[in-house]
């Protein structure tokens, strides 16, 4: 598959950009402003991991993203740090969605969110199956900048919580990519992407993506870059 990094591309299937690790960067010279650095020192992150290295500095060009690397390399902050960034810039509620396949990732990605975001006064807020809906309810009502949702919980909301909508909707993420296009989500997830807003940007994680084309197709993702860590170096 091609390698390129940056380039330009006509065509509109995605570039992929494959770590040739490059001289390890600082997350200020990836682009970060000063209390986002602040608050990766805070969590204890001396130097960015390659996933962010690769993907900070094309999702703060604007670009969608679809980010591949294995358990453990560090994909939350990727996805998270870009959407803080431009969150600052403009602070909105409900300007990030963070779609997840199980209950423990939605909250694991929920508090790296308040965490890495903590400098900024972030807030962000748990949409997950198995609980009351109505403290759910209150704290949207609250009006959080980023929701974290399994995919049932969040479209039950959309469709019975007076108030609650997304159609101003900045960042989408789909997390463990593979996990949500592939288990029977599908039929939800194409009702939650319709209330969506077009004019947003998308970013698809996983650490591996076996998904159909047509199930990818379901994000919409618009000419993304393609940044791929192999972990078998
Ligand atoms: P993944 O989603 O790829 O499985 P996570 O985002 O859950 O990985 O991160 C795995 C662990 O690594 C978490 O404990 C996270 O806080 C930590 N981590 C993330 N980025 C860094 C970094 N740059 N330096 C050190 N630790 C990091
Ligand atoms: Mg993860």
């Amino acid at each position: 598959q091609a390698v390129s990094k940056g380039a330009s591309d006509e065509d509109a299937s995605s570039e992929t950009v494959t770590s040739a690790p490059s001289a390890a960067k600082t997350f200020k010279e990836l682009g970060l402003i000063d209390s986002l650095c602040e608050a990766c020192e805070k969590m204890g992150y001396k130097l960015p991991t390659p996933i962010q290295s690769e993907s900070i500095p094309l999702a703060l060009q604007g670009r969608d993203i679809i980010g591949l690397a294995e358990t453990g390399s560090g994909k939350t902050a990727a996805f998270a740090l870009p959407i803080l960034m431009a969150l600052m810039e403009r602070p909105q509620p409900f300007f990030g969605l963070v779609m997840a396949p199980t209950r423990e990732l939605a909250y694991q990605i929920s508090q790296a969110f308040e965490s890495l975001g903590s400098t900024i006064n972030v807030r962000s807020t748990c949409l997950v199956g198995g609980m009351d809906m109505v403290p759910q309810a209150i704290a949207l009502g609250k009006k959080p900048h980023i929701v974290v949702a399994t995919p049932g919980r969040l479209l039950d909301h959309l469709e019975n919580t007076k108030g609650f909508s997304l159609r101003n909707l900045k960042y989408l993420v789909m997390d463990e990519a593979d996990r949500l296009l592939d288990m029977d989500f599908g039929p939800i997830l194409d009702k939650i992407l319709k209330v969506l807003p077009r004019e947003r940007r998308t970013f698809l994680f996983s650490a591996t993506l076996s998904s159909k084309v047509e199930s990818l197709q379901r994000a919409s993702l618009s000419n993304p870059a393609r940044v791929s860590i192999s972990s078998n170096k």
